[in-house]
């Protein structure tokens, strides 16, 4: 999927200007770490409870938030992903499972591409977001595939936002 977007998330995202973070800075929150222009995670996998850690830092920079804490803590997300109720139907197990594999995967890839909130009702329908465009992209590409589903997709705020929508 590299490279396979037309559009450049960094330029129009108001949260990821790398100008603000020197190499180095840890994010308090995650503790991603900014390197060479990007994020990545320190040294072992993300933890499920990121805010939980011991707080022992080596780092001495600056405690600045990376993007997507900012983005949680503002719940301002970059992705939404609705899913209809009728595509739910007999298959919320089988849905839900792939959501957290794909998520999974790209957060272990991508620091700032997270679910940001995440509402699953037993009626339906169910509305995803993400901390960024990537993540919300293979949400609603993989589901498309797996259910066979129709995928739509607008963008909002000149790009830097984007709202999907899955349906039978
Ligand atoms: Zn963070």
């Amino acid at each position: 999927m590299h490279g396979a977007g037309v559009i450049r998330e960094d330029e129009h995202d108001p949260y990821r200007r790398a100008e603000k973070w020197p190499d180095g800075t840890q994010c308090p929150q995650c503790r991603a770490v900014m390197h060479r222009g990007a994020w990545r995670w320190a040294s072992e996998p993300p933890a499920a409870t990121p805010a939980a850690t011991s707080g022992q830092s080596r780092h001495s920079s600056s405690p600045h938030l990376c993007p997507a804490c900012q983005r949680i803590r503002s719940h301002d997300a970059a992705g939404v992903l609705v899913i209809d109720a009728e595509l739910l139907a007999g298959r919320h197990d089988q849905i839900r499972a792939t959501i957290q594999a794909i998520a999974r995967a790209e957060e272990r890839e991508h620091p700032l591409e997270r679910i940001l909130a995440f509402e699953a009702s037993a009626q339906g329908p169910w509305t995803i977001e993400t901390t960024g465009l990537h993540l919300v992209r293979r949400l609603g590409h993989g589901l498309e595939r797996a259910t066979g589903s129709v995928l739509s997709t607008r963008y909002l705020q000149g790009e830097a936002k984007a709202v999907m929508h899955l349906s039978r």
